[in-house]
C-alpha cells in the first residue's frame, strides 16, 4: 500500500505543480501582451520620425528600409 500512497501523493504534487505553472505560464502571456503592446506604440512611433525609404531593385517602388517589402509576391525584400 506503500506504493500505492506515494504515487498519490506524486500524482497530487504533480497536478499542484501543473496547476501552478498553468497560472504562471497564463500571468507571463497577459504581462507579455501588455509589454508587446507598449513596444509596438513605441515602435510606431519612432517610424513615424524617421523614415527611411529605399528603392526595390526589381520593382522600383519605395519601401521602408527597415524590412519593408513591396506588394510583389516575388518581392527579394519580402523574402
Ligand atoms: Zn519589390
Amino acid at each position: 500500500m506503500f506504493g500505492f500512497s506515494l504515487t498519490k501523493l506524486l500524482f497530487t504534487a504533480a497536478i499542484i505543480a501543473g496547476v501552478w505553472y498553468a497560472f504562471k505560464f497564463v500571468g507571463r502571456l497577459n504581462a507579455g501582451e501588455k509589454d508587446d503592446g507598449k513596444e509596438k506604440v513605441k515602435a510606431r512611433s519612432s517610424k513615424k520620425s524617421v523614415e527611411d525609404l529605399v528603392q526595390c531593385p526589381v520593382c522600383e517602388t519605395f519601401v521602408q528600409a527597415d524590412g519593408g517589402a513591396c506588394d510583389r509576391a516575388d518581392c527579394p525584400r519580402g523574402a
